[in-house]
C-alpha cells in the first residue's frame, strides 16, 4: 500500500495536518502511539472554542472527524516499554566519610 503522506504523531499537529491532506483528497497514513504530551493535564486552556475541556476529549473528537474521510488510515502501535533498571548490576561502593587530619 502506498500513501501520499505518512504522518508520525496523531495528536493536535498530526490531526491538523491529516485533516488538511484529507480535505485535499490525499491518501494519508497516521501512525500514533498515543502519548500526547499533555496527557497528564485535566483541562485545556487558551485553545479557541475548547477552553476548560479535557485534552483527550478534544483529540478523540478530532480523530473521529478525521477518520470519516475514507482516504485516511490510522495505525496505533503499542508504545515502547520503559527501560527497567537492571537488577543484576553490583551496587556502587559506598564512600566512607573520613576526617581530615590538620
Ligand atoms: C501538562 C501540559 C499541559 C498543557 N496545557 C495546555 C493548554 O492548556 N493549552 C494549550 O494550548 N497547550 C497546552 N499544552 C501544550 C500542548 O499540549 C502541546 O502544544 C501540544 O500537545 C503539542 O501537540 P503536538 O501534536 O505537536 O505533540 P504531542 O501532543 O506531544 O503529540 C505527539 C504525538 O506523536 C506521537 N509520537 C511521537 N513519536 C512517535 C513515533 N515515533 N511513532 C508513533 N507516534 C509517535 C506521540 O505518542 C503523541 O501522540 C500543555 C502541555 C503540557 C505538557
Amino acid at each position: 500500500m502506498t500513501y501520499d503522506a505518512i504522518i508520525v504523531g496523531g495528536s493536535y499537529a498530526g490531526l491538523s495536518a491529516g485533516l488538511q491532506l484529507a480535505r485535499a483528497r490525499r491518501s494519508v497514513l497516521v501512525i500514533d502511539e498515543g502519548l500526547r504530551r499533555n496527557r497528564f493535564a485535566e483541562s485545556s486552556h487558551g485553545f479557541l472554542g475548547q477552553d476548560g475541556r479535557a485534552p483527550g476529549a478534544i483529540t478523540a473528537e478530532a480523530r473521529a472527524q478525521l477518520l470519516v474521510y475514507p482516504s485516511v488510515t490510522w495505525l496505533a502501535p503499542a508504545p515502547p516499554r520503559r527501560a527497567r533498571p537492571r537488577m543484576d548490576l553490583p551496587s556502587r561502593p559506598q564512600m566512607k566519610a573520613t576526617k581530615r587530619s590538620a
